[in-house]
């Protein structure tokens, strides 16, 4: 699909669920005690129907989140019967990766590309305290085992959440020093809970990662379907890459749409979501659902306004767990 900007978009997020079996402060208000979908969710066979419709439309990329999308039942199946749609060339998931250990084998059969997986801390206690539980080991344990299963990538997404991590981001980046690991520093969102959050730049950080380790070599290349900038780094495996969504706003190149766990499509974060689509979801309604989607996504806002202080009246008030990240 191509927007009015001249965008090219071919790749969507679809969050499978609005729960998760972590709480991060800057991610979620939700007290996540039943992992069950519930009644409003989409369904697998409406997840089908839409991604049968995105690839029709060019969408090729597709990445699974949440909430917690391996806590959602019948997750691998639903991966391994969208792999199978014809132009969808490549799944991957977002995980806090708390279970890993238990999906990891089925995901890779089911034709999983690669996977994203969140880390803000290693020390002990400040996971606890930013996630809510003591599950670091289970998380560095299930790391280990992804990188054995030959996934395309292995990416660890550490979000900048200042005061609160900054001790770690030396020890977090050292990650892919001896590992084949894409370590990637996040700049914290005003979304949500993250409004509450200290900023500071990717740009700083990576000044102080170069005092480390010696000076970061550009890549031009980007890797995989995202915004994020990647470096060499001297006697690293892995690379380090930085994604700068306020302090040096992409917009210009975004390729991606969202669909939330309710069924509804949303052209950009920062933005409420632009229509609710589930009432499409089924083989009968399918036409008009590419015609929906179509015309919602040539509609594609130009850029976020993070930078907006005063909020506009369109401004979305979710949480990111909420939206998929
Ligand atoms: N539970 C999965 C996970 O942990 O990756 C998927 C959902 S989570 C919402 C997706 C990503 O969004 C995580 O990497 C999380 O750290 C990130 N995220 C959440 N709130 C954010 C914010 N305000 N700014 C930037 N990233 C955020």
């Amino acid at each position: 699909m191509i927007d009015k900007y001249k965008r090219s978009i071919d790749y969507a997020r679809i969050s499978v669920i609005d729960k998760c079996n972590l709480n991060c402060i800057y991610c979620t208000t939700k007290e996540n005690i039943n992992f069950s979908p519930e009644r409003g969710t989409i369904s697998d066979s409406e997840i089908i129907i839409l991604c049968k419709a995105l690839s029709q439309l060019g969408i090729k990329n597709i990445k699974i989140t949440g909430g917690e999308p391996l806590i959602r039942n019948g997750i691998v199946d639903l991966i391994a019967n969208i792999k199978n749609i014809d132009g969808i060339e490549n799944i991957t998931l977002t995980t806090n990766g708390i279970i890993l250990d238990k999906y990891i084998a089925s995901l890779k059969k089911a034709g999983l590309d690669s996977m994203n997986i969140s880390l803000d801390a290693l020390d002990n206690d400040l996971f606890k305290s930013i996630t809510g539980h003591n599950k670091i080991n289970e998380l560095l344990k299930n790391i280990e085992m992804a990188l054995e299963y030959n996934f395309s990538s292995i990416k660890i997404n550490c979000v900048l959440l200042n005061d609160l991590n900054h001790s770690e981001y030396v020890n977090i980046a050292s990650l892919a020093k001896h590992k084949n690991i894409f370590v990637r520093f996040i700049e914290v969102m005003p979304i949500g809970e993250g409004k509450s959050q200290g900023f500071i730049s990717s740009e700083m950080i990576k000044i102080e990662l170069e005092k480390e380790f010696g000076k970061f070599e550009g890549t031009t290349r980007t890797l995989g379907n995202g915004p994020a900038l990647y470096y060499n780094v001297a006697n690293f495996i892995g690379k380090i890459g930085f994604i700068s969504a306020i302090s040096n706003q992409f917009c210009h190149k975004c390729n991606r749409i969202r669909i939330t766990s309710d069924g509804s499509i949303k052209n950009c974060l920062y933005y409420k979501k632009n229509a609710s689509i589930k009432h499409l979801l089924n083989e009968e309604n399918f036409k008009e659902l590419k015609e929906t989607l179509y015309d919602i996504v040539y509609e594609k806002e130009k850029s976020h306004d993070f930078d907006n202080t005063n909020e506009s009246r369109n401004a979305d008030m979710e949480n990111m767990s909420d939206i998929g990240g």
